[in-house]
Parts: C-alpha cells; structure tokens; sequence
C-alpha cells in the first residue's frame, strides 16, 4: 500500500491489489474516506496512517457498488457510509452480494484474518448534490451522477483541492470495463466520458478508482484513448488496446466488452 499527498486536504492511498485507491479529503475538523483498499493489514493500518497525517473521519463513500470499493467500514467500523442513490439502490437490491464476492476473493487468494463487513445503514446521497464538510471553514463536496461501467455511481468533485475522484474511469491500469451484468453499458460509458470531460478539464488532479492519481493532462490523455476505445468497439472494428494496457488481464476484459456490447 502506498499513500500518496497530491494536495494539503487530499491524501490518496493504493492498494497493492488492483491499484485500488482509496482518498481521504479532509476540511477543517472534519474529513471523508473515499473508496477502500483491498487487503487486511492495509485496512487495518488506515486509521493509524490517517490520523497521523492529521485527517479525520467523520464518514466514508462509495463510488460504486462493486465489493472493492466498499471495505471501508472495516477500518472504519463506526463511521456510516454515504452512497449514490444508485448504488443504494443497488446494494438494497442484492443485500449480501458484496460479502459474497469479498468471500470469493479471499478464498481464491488465500486471503486470511478478514473481518465480517456489515455495510450497516448506508445513506443515499442526493445526485447530483453536494455534501458539506468542516464545521469553521466550510467546503462543499460534488456529487456528480455516473454510468457505464456499472448501472450505479458517482464521481466526487473537490473544488478547494481541484481534485476528481472518479471512481471506475479514466484508469491508467485498465481499459473501460462494460460491466453488463451489473447494469453497465458502453453507450452510458461514452456519455459519461463526455460528461466527465469539463471536470477534467478544471482539475489539477485526477484520482482513478485503479492506478496512482492522475495529472490533468495524463486524464485527458486517457480520456481520449477510451473513447477512442469505445468508438472502435461501437463499430466492431478490429480495436487496439492503449499503450500500457495491453496485459493477458486486459485482453480478457477486452473480451468481455466485445460479448456485453451490442453488435453494429
Ligand atoms: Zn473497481
């Protein structure tokens, strides 16, 4: 796990699994964890690491439903958890499916000493809104609906730290993932990259759901090569990955997007 300062109120953790991100934003007296890591220790070692960097933790958010952005309330069990509404949505939908999927990885990686997760009440955030945070300064968070890699989701905006967490988009370790059976589609996906375009446009940096945060001009890069991406698999036409993902893994969810995405 790495933890990584891109701002005076925003620290972003990785996880050694996935690249998963998890971001603390913090203003004044009062702060919020974004998302999750993925492993045990790396859990257990977040509130430590949090507290001595000086951020608090009023409450935890989610991006989006899939398990591994939501293992936050094992390091934080206290804390309640703010969601999207459609991911509350969602998650009320198939109570016990992220435990579920939590059990196969850990089965699947040898994974020991997890903790039972209870997502306990989670709280549906009006999307688009904003969430208000820091009691003497006050500083507003953005809630900015999104979708196509899942049916479900948000991006949070920062606008004192100029930062986008935008959850699964614009990584720089994997291509756009249609997750079909979870509602996701490429034709909301490209609608969401163009929405998303502005804010990235605005930002100093951008923090993916995988991969180490991104700066303004690698984003829009990014943004480019997926839509590119997506363009290319609009038309069925024979798509090159992007430079730098191009793995076995990445082939194989290149795959799943060709049988999820509706033929021309
Ligand atoms: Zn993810």
């Amino acid at each position: 796990m790495r933890a990584l300062a891109v701002h005076e109120d925003v620290i972003v953790v990785v996880s050694g699994v996935w690249q998963t991100t998890c971001t603390a934003v913090r203003s004044g007296d009062e702060g919020f964890v974004i998302d999750s890591p993925i492993l045990p220790d790396e859990l257990d070692a977040l509130p430590a690491l949090l507290e001595q960097a000086g951020f608090p933790v009023s409450g935890l958010l989610a991006t989006h439903g899939d398990w591994d952005h939501l293992l936050g309330k094992l390091a934080f069990p206290e804390r309640s958890l703010g969601v999207g509404e459609s991911t509350a949505k969602r998650l009320s939908a198939a109570p016990g499916e992220p435990q579920r999927r939590l059990r196969e990885f850990d089965a699947d990686w040898y994974v020991e000493g997890r903790r039972r997760l209870g997502l306990g009440e989670f709280q549906a955030l009006p999307t688009p809104g904003r969430i208000s945070i820091g009691s003497e300064t006050v500083n507003e968070l953005e809630v900015h609906p999104v979708q196509g890699h899942t049916g479900d989701g948000v991006v949070f905006w920062v606008p004192w730290a100029e930062t986008l967490i935008c959850g699964d988009y614009l990584s720089p370790v994997e291509i756009p993932m249609i997750s079909g059976e979870s509602g996701g589609s490429l034709e909301a996906y490209r609608e969401t990259l163009f929405r998303l375009s502005p804010l990235v446009n605005r930002s100093a940096t951008v923090v993916p759901g995988h991969g180490t945060p991104l700066t303004n001009e690698r984003a829009l890069e990014i943004l480019a090569e997926d839509l590119a991406y997506l363009n290319g698999l609009t038309a069925g036409a024979d798509v090159t990955l992007p430079d730098g993902r191009r793995s076995a893994t990445q082939k194989r969810v290149h795959e799943h997007n060709v049988a999820s995405s509706p033929s021309p």
